[in-house]
């Protein structure tokens, strides 16, 4: 039987697949996507979209239930079903998109090359062979190249079995028939803290979320998960730091969750759901990869090189892409890998990979966006450098909003360069707020090449501005009069300690 033979091989529709196959056809080549499961991967279903837009939904009902904005609605009240079928309507409407584009493009012309899309589970045959396994019935199909864009899975927990109805994890959310009376969140990082929010925006469900460390996001700087604590605290969630899961007993009408605390004691409370989010793991199993001599890392991921190929496999036609790559788990990280090996492979490159700008958002309330180096980061490089925080409070814009939780907190080098070197935001727009940053990292721009840039009013992005001005003792608003809003620090490797600048009359 003759095999379909492709330019390109592309396993796995997520953002990292996606975005090399779209890439690809631009190249005029002729790109096979194949997907086992959901089409746009964790990106769309049970993952960055329906998460957002579950978020997205929680926050309007949150703000409409609040009493502080000149009108008390009454009788609210969401039901899940509901909220359910919006999120998979979003979640669609970004499927037929991908559909539609990949039927687009279904036959090459002299412009543009072919997509199609096979559905099924992949695996390799040789380094130039996949075989698609769909039900039982398998086709082999060939690739001049092959991209490897199989994404993550949630890591399960030993002896705790998710049984995606009471025990679930990010892709159980939609199983849920109701909102839960109560929720204990296992694992207090950036998926448990967004979903911590969301189930406290809708104040229907009492939530626990349970933080093994003193701080939640513990790979952010403590200003930055002290005021995440402080934020879900305020939205109704029990945090319970310091706190392990021991077990959970599943009673006929109840979960009983027991909890060991770090100073010894033990605590045994009653939930309805248990939300396992203890980060992701590679999809690496059943690939086929001993075929192809492809081995993992020590922690399960792909070893790739500069260019996303595959680092021990010497023809090189096979690359990695997104979450099974190592690098942060991040849709726009798989999109960015997926274009570049596309355009490494059948372009010209017109920049190296860089990943130092690459932003984080947080879908918390408020939202937090992190580009670029925090101070831990610049403490374990022992890189000297200044920090200045500019609160929200001070910003018309937030003022006007009645949202004035939130900051702004660049850090620059203190080198007598001043470059940027990161940026954390927490408050509305906070997504928009931190690009402007990112792309100075990218540039290595400096607090000179910045600050020359006039900002609208009113914006929130005002406190960006007056963060940089605060560098220079030039705030409208002075540090002096607001020793709670505004802050300037500094930290240097042989100083140890981090004092507070002196601000320039
Ligand atoms: C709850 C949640 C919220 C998130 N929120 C955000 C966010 O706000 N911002 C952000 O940047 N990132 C977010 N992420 C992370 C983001 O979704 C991932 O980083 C991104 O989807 C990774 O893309 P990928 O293409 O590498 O893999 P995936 O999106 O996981 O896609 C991989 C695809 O490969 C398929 N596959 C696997 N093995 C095979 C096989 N053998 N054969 C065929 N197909 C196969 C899978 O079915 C899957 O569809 C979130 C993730 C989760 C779980």
């Amino acid at each position: 039987m003759s095999q379909e033979k492709y330019d390109l091989i592309v396993i796995g529709s997520g953002p990292a697949g996606y975005s090399a196959a779209t890439r690809a056809i631009d190249f005029k080549k002729s790109v096979c996507i194949i997907e086992a499961n959901h089409l746009g991967g964790a990106g769309i279903m049970n993952g960055a979209l329906t998460s957002k837009t579950m978020w997205e939904l929680s926050k309007d009902f949150n703000i409409a239930s609040s009493v502080n904005r000149g009108y008390r609605a009454s009788g609210l009240f969401a039901d899940y079903k509901q909220v359910q079928k919006t999120i998979i309507q979003a979640a669609k409407q970004k499927q037929l998109q991908m559909l539609s584009q990949i039927e687009t493009f279904s036959e090459s012309t002299d412009t543009h090359g072919s997509m199609c899309l096979k559905y099924g589970w992949a695996n390799f045959v040789d380094s130039h062979t996949i075989e698609i396994d769909k039900n039982g019935t398998k086709e082999r199909i060939t690739g001049d190249n092959i991209i490897i864009a199989t994404g993550a899975r949630p890591r399960k927990m030993p002896d705790i079995e998710i049984d995606q109805e009471r025990i679930i994890d990010s892709d159980g959310i939609m199983n849920l028939k109701e909102f839960p009376e109560r929720m204990i969140i296992i694992g207090s990082g950036i998926i448990g803290c967004e979903y911590a929010t969301i189930f406290s925006n809708y104040n229907q469900t009492e939530v626990h979320l349970l933080d093994r460390q003193h701080k939640v996001i513990p790979y952010e700087d403590d200003d930055v998960s002290d005021f995440v604590s402080k934020g879900l605290e305020k939205n109704g969630v029990i945090i319970h730091h310091t706190a392990n899961l021991r077990t959970i007993r599943k009673r006929s009408d109840c979960l009983e969750v027991v909890l060991d605390y770090q100073d010894g004691h033990s605590k045994v409370i009653e939930v309805d759901v248990a939300v396992v989010a203890v980060g992701r793991i590679p999809n690496l199993d059943n690939l086929g990869l001993e075929n192809v001599n492809i081995k993992t890392t020590e922690r399960g991921y792909l070893d790739i090189n500069e260019a996303c190929a595959i680092d021990n496999f010497k023809s090189c036609n096979i690359f990695a892409a997104g979450d099974v790559s190592g690098h942060a788990q991040l849709y726009s990280v798989g999109e960015l890998q997926g274009r570049f090996i596309v355009e490494a492979l059948y372009g010209n490159l017109e920049f190296p990979l860089d990943y130092s700008n690459m932003s984080t958002l947080m879908f918390f309330k408020p939202a937090v966006a992190a580009v670029g180096l925090n101070e831990k980061a610049c403490k374990s490089q022992n890189i000297p450098y200044k920090v200045a925080t500019y609160s929200n409070s001070l910003i018309n814009r937030a003022i006007a909003m009645r949202a004035s939780d939130g900051f702004v907190k660049i850090i620059v080098s203190d080198d007598g360069e001043n470059r940027i070197l990161g940026m954390r935001a927490a408050g509305p727009q906070a997504s928009t707020l931190i690009t402007s940053i990112a792309y100075q990292i990218s540039q290595k721009g400096t607090l000179k090449d910045i600050r020359k840039n006039v900002h609208p009013h009113p914006s929130i992005s005002e406190g960006v501005q007056e963060c940089l001005r605060v560098f220079e003792g030039k705030s409208i608003y002075k540090p002096q009069a607001f020793p709670d809003f505004i802050k300037l620090e500094s930290w240097k490797p042989d100083s140890k300690v981090e004092k507070s600048l002196k601000v320039k009359k």
